[in-house]
């Protein structure tokens, strides 16, 4: 299963909640302050960003492999 994450910047507040529940640091604020995926391949898919996002900016998607 591999795991697609999709950002809505627009609503992203700059919070940091989803950065730091994230247990496998796959997220960062850039300079912006607007969150951005480091390394998805890191991701585990536990959803806890999608869950904790008070603004609904981040969405988890389980795709079968290719
Ligand atoms: S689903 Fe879990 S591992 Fe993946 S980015 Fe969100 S908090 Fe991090
Ligand atoms: S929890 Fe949501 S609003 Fe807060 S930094 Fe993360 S994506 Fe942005």
């Amino acid at each position: 299963m591999q795991t697609k994450i999709e950002i809505r910047k627009e609503r992203c507040k700059g919070c940091n909640i989803c950065v730091a529940f994230c247990p496998k640091k796959v997220l960062a604020l850039d300079s912006m302050g607007k969150v951005y995926v480091v390394d998805e391949s890191a991701c585990i898919g536990c959803g806890l960003c999608e869950l904790r996002c008070p603004d609904f900016a981040i969405r988890i998607r389980k795709e079968a492999a290719k």
